[in-house]
């Protein structure tokens, strides 16, 4: 009986090893990768369409692989979420943006800095800690920094995440609602999150012009955004036909592969100046 206790628990501890392995290795495979500083910021304009000037960019993160692969965030940032990485990782690119855009930013006082976060960010205040700590000693100001929440994860601690926002109003950093249309919020959010600046999907703008319904939904985005006072900024833009349409529908900023992707640093430099010299 001894022996058969003695066996069963050999096989149940060989079997936990088993599942609990890969796991344990994958997790320590990514905690090496944030160490060695392979979650790099990628930078994708936002433009005015009326005036074809810069507005500012949207950070995007990029795992950039030893073997130099480079990894798109579908691939990586619900792990980092699930295990509670991505506050490690948050931090982390948001020092080499500082970086990375002090001088340029410093340069450039009308430019907007975007920073996504994630619902788990609205559940502490280390959040606002870390952007005081980390742009506090840069040339970007508050006042140019965006955080941008997404509507497609839904979040925990509405009055937390309320209280969190308006400390980093109180800052002068202005807070985007992500997603809209997409996910949980609604019209929830904007009213209790005291959001700036609303950003409409892609999924709406890929039709626009073509589906008459997602024509009066943009409208009907445009009138709310008006009425509340907040900005607006339309998202994946890829053709001419589509800036036709938003400008007519009043929409002043947008972002999308038309006028460039998610780019490095020095490519996104060069960008803006390019854009600067027209
Ligand atoms: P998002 O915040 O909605 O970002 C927009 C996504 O659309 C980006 O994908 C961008 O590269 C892509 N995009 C921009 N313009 C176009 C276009 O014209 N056409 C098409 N087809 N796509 C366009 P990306 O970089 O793969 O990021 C995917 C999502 O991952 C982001 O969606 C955001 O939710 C999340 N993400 C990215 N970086 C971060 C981060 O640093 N922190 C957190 N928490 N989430 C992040
Ligand atoms: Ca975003
Ligand atoms: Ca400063
Ligand atoms: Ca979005």
């Amino acid at each position: 009986a001894t022996a058969c206790v003695a066996l069963a628990i050999i096989l149940v501890a060989v079997g936990v090893w088993f599942s609990w392995r890969p796991e344990s290795e994958a997790n320590d495979e990514f905690v090496a990768a944030i160490k060695n500083g392979e979650f790099i910021p990628f930078y994708q304009p936002v433009i005015d369409i009326e005036t074809g000037r810069m507005r500012g960019c949207e950070v995007l993160m990029r795992w950039r692989r030893p073997n130099g692969v480079l990894v798109s965030p579908g691939q990586f940032m619900a792990y980092a979420e699930t295990y509670g990485h991505i506050f490690d990782m948050t931090r982390s690119l948001m020092m080499q943006t500082a970086r990375e855009m002090s001088g340029y930013y410093g340069d450039n006082p009308d430019l907007k800095l975007s920073i996504n976060l994630f619902a788990g960010h609205f559940l502490d205040r280390e959040i606002v800690n870390d952007i005081k700590v980390i742009f506090g000693e840069t040339d970007i100001s508050y006042q140019q920094i965006v955080v941008e929440v997404t509507e497609r994860h839904p979040l925990a601690d509405l009055e937390l995440a309320r209280k969190i926002i308006a400390e980093l109003q109180s800052l002068g950093v202005r807070v985007a609602l992500d997603d809209v249309g997409t996910g949980h919020g609604g019209m929830a959010y904007l009213q209790k999150l005291g959001i700036d600046i609303i950003k409409i999907d892609k999924m709406f703008i890929d039709t626009i012009g073509m589906d008459d319904s997602s024509t009066t939904i943009v409208d009907s985005m445009v009138e709310l955004a008006d009425n509340l006072g907040m900005g607006i900024i339309a998202e994946g833009v890829e053709q001419q036909e589509q800036i036709d349409r938003l400008l007519d529908l009043g929409v002043t900023a947008a972002q999308g592969y038309h006028f460039a992707p998610p780019m490095p640093c020095g490519e996104f430099l060069e960008f803006a100046e390019k854009t600067e010299a027209e």
